[in-house]
């Protein structure tokens, strides 16, 4: 079970609190954290945390369990329920304490949408890193109008359906009392403002849609599906709010002859029965370029040689993988007459290979 804080801390009151005293930091802390005004705290947590903290606080019989039991005791009251508070509840929970005046989305500064972007690259490229240059299709705030959505030099006019507020409030009548319904203002759409003379770019949305080329410098050991994320990159936001971000997830393409073994890299070398038997030295590929290795005289297949460093950099700290060589002898599937008869002249003079084969 997570630590929890306690209560009174996070509400920044003492334990003999009035309960005025609770009300008045719970209201001063709801306003600071409500995810509508506050957008570091993005998943709510803080929010939440000061939500359940005044759920118990504000009421005699919680506030009395919790003081002699802790936390274990306010759960009693919750149960579960508690934990599955979700965000949804939020405008609910904050109309009910501050009688509704605060709603929705009008008005306030919104962020901008995140976008994704699938970017595919070589094992060579995810080993030691590269610079690209992405092609992206983004909203952005409308260059002429600056987002405003009115033709430069002339204002929005405050909306006269709803009063600026973009909220219209009806009281209804009805069998078991008096009803307000509120509504977004279908005049301004919740704007509370009405755009008269449109910006000829955007037509009055202030916003358009840009292509843009971004550079992005990816670095050395990603692998596939590491994800990259350029701050701001994204859709521009409304009304002032930050821009969204752009999440790059990267693709690394199938080598052709390596396979990748988290930073090491593996390779199966091809020789012939010679050289395992006499020794040589031959070029291996690495992902940086061939590098002489030499084969010692009696090499048996599957034998690993290890190249050290020539594997993939670590990604964010130093030093990387090794390349992994494994012998692969191979035999000969077509001889020329000329080499059956030195097959069979070699044959006659060696033992059969008993030990050998027991062996592998
Ligand atoms: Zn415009
Ligand atoms: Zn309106």
């Amino acid at each position: 079970m997570p630590t929890k804080r306690d209560y009174y801390e996070a509400l920044g009151i003492n334990r003999n609190a009035t309960d005025e005293e609770i009300k008045k930091a719970f209201r001063k802390l709801a306003f600071k954290y409500h995810p509508d005004h506050n957008h570091e705290d993005r998943t709510g947590e803080k929010f939440k945390e000061i939500n359940e903290a005044y759920e118990v606080l504000s009421d005699p019989d919680k506030r009395a369990a919790y003081d002699r039991f802790g936390h274990s005791g306010a759960e009693g009251f919750f149960g579960r329920g508690f934990e599955g508070f979700n965000f949804g509840g939020f405008g609910d929970i904050f109309d009910a304490f501050f009688g509704g005046t605060t709603t929705a989305t009008r008005q306030t500064p919104q962020r901008g949408t995140d976008l994704d972007y699938r970017l595919t690259i070589t094992l060579e490229e995810a080993a030691f890193g590269c610079q690209k240059e992405l092609n992206i299709s983004r909203t952005e705030n409308c260059s002429l109008c600056q987002g405003t959505g009115s033709k430069p030099g002339s204002q929005p006019k405050r909306c006269t359906n709803c009063n600026g507020t973009g909220q219209v409030r009806r009281v209804h009548q009805s069998l078991f009392g008096r009803f307000t319904n509120v509504t977004t203002c279908s005049r301004c759409h919740g704007e509370g403002r009405i755009i008269t003379e449109p910006c000829p770019q955007c037509r009055g949305t202030g916003r358009e849609n840009r292509q843009r080329s971004i550079s992005v410098k990816i670095p050395a050991g990603v692998d596939d599906s590491t994800q990259i994320r350029l701050k701001g990159e994204g859709d521009a936001g409304r009304r002032g709010g930050p821009s969204g971000n752009l999440y790059i997830t990267l693709s690394v393409l199938k080598h052709e002859f390596f396979t990748r073994d988290g930073d090491n890299i593996l390779y199966e070398l091809p020789i012939n029965f010679a050289q395992a038997a006499l020794g040589t030295e031959v070029e291996v590929p690495t992902l940086d370029g061939n590098t002489k290795l030499k084969i010692p005289v009696g090499s048996q297949a599957g034998t690993v040689f290890r190249l050290k460093g020539r594997g993939i950099s670590h990604l964010h700290r130093r030093g990387g993988g090794d390349q992994l060589v494994t012998l692969l002898v191979v035999t000969p599937d077509s001889l020329t007459k000329k080499q059956r008869q030195l097959f069979q002249e070699l044959a006659n003079s060696l033992s059969p290979a008993k030990k050998q084969q027991s062996k592998s």
